[in-house]
């Protein structure tokens, strides 16, 4: 078939703007059609330090993140389910020392890891969470265990570690979780006697995924704050501060003060305002990244039931990843 130009032009302009429309993370409520069959975002922490890093420090953390990102998409692409997506991406970050989750956690005051993790189906609501663990390789394994082996929402301490070796979920010695670099940020601290120390880059670790069949899951693992209170509890567990998803509306996860991200319910409110105004994914991050919270306090990464994909952040950088079944693919640190 011979193909006229006017033709080839509407066809380009049709893919040009389907293209940009998943680019921008355009999120037209009234589609009726998603755009996309899938799509996933991670996070790898919001902070100010991204500049400071090396071009080899910047390049190791882009590699994990892209595989992570794979890992989730090759999930995807197969049909499997967001929430498998959600945390095997996680549990490839949370493996690696230079994310400040399960492997890589920072340090507490007392010197020692207290790691916090949660997942959420947004087809069902149901959620799993764990605080204050010391033991678990994989923190993100134990809160989808949570989830769905018991009737609870959220272990804390003890008992959480204690439920992961009845699950069989691997656990790890404390020497799993030392790091040099983390130690040094740790001594840092301790020396100023403050938590955050300047150069400390964040690195808590997130995962929202939408799959082929509309599901929508989001996942959260972190090691806290550096030189956190022994017992501190941040966000990142807590269902509605730092994880939230609802098939109705979006999946998100948080990165950041988690203190401020509780205060403000900040991943629920996300949610909460699609759901009540009609807001699109877009503007209701937005407004809660720049009018509720202040800059400083973090990022968060969301992805909306028709797949579009939005990373927002009021710090001067997030290490973030995205891709789609449109063949969108990224991974990019800083600002
Ligand atoms: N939100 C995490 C917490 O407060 C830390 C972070 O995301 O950097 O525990």
């Amino acid at each position: 078939m011979k193909t006229t130009p006017i033709v080839l032009t509407v066809m380009l302009s049709i893919l040009t703007t389907m293209a940009l429309g998943v680019a921008n993370g355009a999120d037209d409520a009234q589609q009726s059609e998603r755009p996309v069959e899938w799509a996933i975002a991670v996070h790898g922490g919001a902070g100010g330090a991204a500049d400071r890093l090396t071009d080899q420090q910047r390049q190791a953390r882009e590699a994990v993140l892209g595989k992570a990102v794979r890992i989730g998409s090759d999930v995807l692409a197969r049909g499997g389910s967001s929430l498998d997506a959600v945390e095997q991406t996680i549990r490839h970050l949370e493996d690696s020392p230079l994310f400040n989750a399960g492997r890589g956690a920072v340090l507490n005051a007392a010197g020692g890891v207290e790691l916090d993790a949660s997942i959420m189906d947004g087809k069902t609501l149901a959620c799993g969470a764990v605080a204050g663990v010391t033991t678990v390789k994989n923190p993100i394994l134990l809160a989808r265990r949570v989830m769905t082996e018991t009737r609870h929402v959220l272990l804390g301490g003890e008992g959480a570690d204690e439920f992961a070796a009845r699950q069989g979920v691997e656990r790890v010695a404390p020497k799993y979780y030392f790091t040099q670099p983390r130690y040094q940020e740790w001594l840092k601290a301790r020396q100023q006697q403050q938590e955050e120390s300047a150069d400390s880059t964040k690195g808590t670790v997130g995962c929202v995924a939408l799959d082929k069949h509309g599901d929508l899951a989001a996942g959260t693992s972190t090691g806290g704050r550096n030189y956190k209170m022994f017992g501190r509890i941040g966000d990142s567990p807590i269902v509605g501060a730092g994880t939230y998803a609802d098939n109705r509306t979006c999946a998100v996860s948080g990165t950041g003060i988690g203190e401020e991200y509780i205060r403000h319910a900040v991943a629920y409110d996300v949610s909460a305002r699609m759901r009540y105004t009609g807001a699109t994914l877009k503007d209701a991050m937005h407004a809660v990244m720049h009018e509720t919270l202040r800059k400083g306090d973090g990022g968060l990464i969301g992805v909306d039931h028709h797949g579009a994909i939005v990373l927002d952040f009021n710090t001067p950088g997030m290490a973030r990843g995205a891709a789609d079944s449109s063949g969108r693919f990224e991974v990019r640190i800083g600002e």
